[in-house]
């Protein structure tokens, strides 16, 4: 299988399908049209939508950069900086900011290409959702200073993350992606991870009524035995792993599946098809069971080099 479950609103595909962020991002049937055309005109079989990871951060008050065309929506204040211990999820969360447009551009999707392909719905893991509500410096010091206010926040930001993501499947996404760049070892030590985030990331799991999957930026390594014990059914992971085929014979062994893990900052960005052909190749190899980016996709990423993944593996199984 080939697809995506990273983000990857590119301009290429904005061009073709007739939508463009930042419309894209705050419009149901732009957004159904945009995540639909991964599949029509990108060809992949795992889409993968919104475009963006700030839309639970927006519903929980943060304020955001709507972005342009080619820049991603990003948040610009963090309301609960100095108050972590007033952060609550209310009760109306579901109707805040754009959930209710992810959620019907879900709706969309499902009776559209959601009847031939899997589609997957991003939501921003409770490290990154509590890194947006407090900011990341501040959140680094409460985790270090102040552990127990840390795991509160973590542990709301969790509360938060399960009614999203049911909802999500409620409203037709057939997985939901975890994505948690502040869980990653290049960000917060293996030690903080175990003790703070990984019980939470196991609630999490254990709560999300459907088919879930983990994904963590960076260099994972030292954190992929905890991953795998998260209780997600797959994980994604990025190319900065050292041995991808021991990961995925670790992952299989513990009936976790494993998307991943093309270059997205060099090869899919920035080299020729060839390269991604070999990429693939390799994790292909490996045992890769979705073959897919390693990460978010940057907006100027090549369709070509989209299209280089499916025929990859059209080549490696043909
Ligand atoms: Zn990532």
């Amino acid at each position: 299988m080939v697809g995506t479950v990273t983000t990857a609103g590119i301009l290429e595909l904005m061009d073709i399908c007739g939508s463009a962020r930042p419309d894209a991002d705050r419009d149901p049937l732009k957004m159904a049209q945009l995540a639909g055309s991964l599949h029509t005109v990108a060809n992949l079989e795992v889409i993968r939508f919104p475009f963006d990871v700030t839309v639970l951060g927006e519903a929980l008050g943060c304020s955001i950069d709507t972005g342009t065309k080619a820049r991603t929506p990003a948040i610009t204040s963090h309301p609960f900086s100095d108050r972590p211990a007033e952060l609550c999820i209310p009760s109306d969360l579901l109707s805040q900011g754009r959930i209710p447009v992810v959620l019907e551009a879900a709706r969309l999707l499902k009776d559209r290409e959601g009847k031939k392909v899997p589609i997957v719905a991003g939501v921003e893991g409770p490290g990154d959702l509590a890194s947006y509500l407090c900011g990341i410096k501040p959140l680094m010091v409460y985790f270090i200073r102040k552990p127990d206010i840390a795991a509160q926040v973590i542990n709301k930001c969790v509360d938060g993350c399960i009614r999203y993501s049911n909802e999500c499947l409620s409203a037709g996404a057939d997985a939901v992606v975890i994505a948690d760049a502040f869980s990653s070892p290049d960000m917060i030590g293996p030690d903080i991870f175990r003790q703070i985030l990984k019980p939470e990331l196991i609630r999490l799991a254990e709560n999300i009524d459907g088919h879930s999957i983990l994904h963590i930026c960076g260099r994972t390594d030292s954190i992929i035995p905890d991953m795998l014990e998260c209780g997600f059914n797959a994980i994604s992971i990025e190319d900065s792993v050292s041995d991808l085929g021991q990961i995925i014979d670790m992952a299989h062994a513990k009936n976790v599946a494993v998307a991943g893990n093309i270059s997205t900052s060099q090869t899919l960005y920035s080299k020729s098809p060839e390269d991604v052909r070999n990429e693939a190749f390799n994790c292909l190899k490996a045992g890769i069971d979705i073959l897919a980016p390693g990460c978010g996709i940057a907006p100027e990423t090549p369709l070509k080099n989209l299209h280089a993944m499916v025929k990859a593996r059209d080549e490696y199984f043909g």
